[in-house]
């Protein structure tokens, strides 16, 4: 059974979307394996998208993501990783799928209501930098 990292970003948080982007995990037979709400600081958000560091965007993501309180989850499935991707659609709304979370609920390339890690190496390391072993189950 695959895991990913989710994250409910702050836009969709203050647009009241918490419970549709979950409704379409649990419609699409994903399980949520572990779930939080927490607000990061601007450090924990550099550290978490540290990957992007060099990109032109990075201090506006990361302001972005410590913006306001956001959920993160660990979901679980057969290929979840794709599966979850398929369903948050395009970074670019403009250029996601129709029915897809963000060509629904975003209005921004950045503020784009969702995350989802994008391969088993970049999950493991999302995973662990919110969760312990403890907070996850299954
Ligand atoms: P994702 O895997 O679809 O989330 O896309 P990326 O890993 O390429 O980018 C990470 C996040 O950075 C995206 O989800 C957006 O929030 C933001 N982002 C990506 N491209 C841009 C851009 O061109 N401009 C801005 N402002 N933000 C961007």
């Amino acid at each position: 059974m695959e895991k990913t990292l989710s994250i409910i970003k702050p836009d969709g948080v203050k647009k009241n979307v918490i419970g549709e982007v979950i409704k379409r995990f649990e419609a699409n037979d994903i399980k949520i394996a572990a779930m939080k709400m927490v607000h990061l600081t601007r450090t924990q958000a550099e550290g978490f998208y540290a990957v992007h560091k060099e990109r032109p965007f990075f201090k506006s993501l990361t302001e972005f993501m410590s913006s306001g309180p956001i959920v993160v989850m660990v979901l679980k499935g057969n290929d979840v990783i794709a599966k979850n991707r398929k369903l948050m659609g395009a970074t670019n709304f403009k250029e996601a799928e129709e029915g897809t979370i963000r060509k629904d609920f975003a209005t921004d390339i950045e503020k784009n209501v969702v995350h989802g890690s994008d391969a088993p190496e970049t999950a493991a390391f999302e995973i662990g930098y919110f969760f312990n072993s403890f907070e996850i189950t299954g």
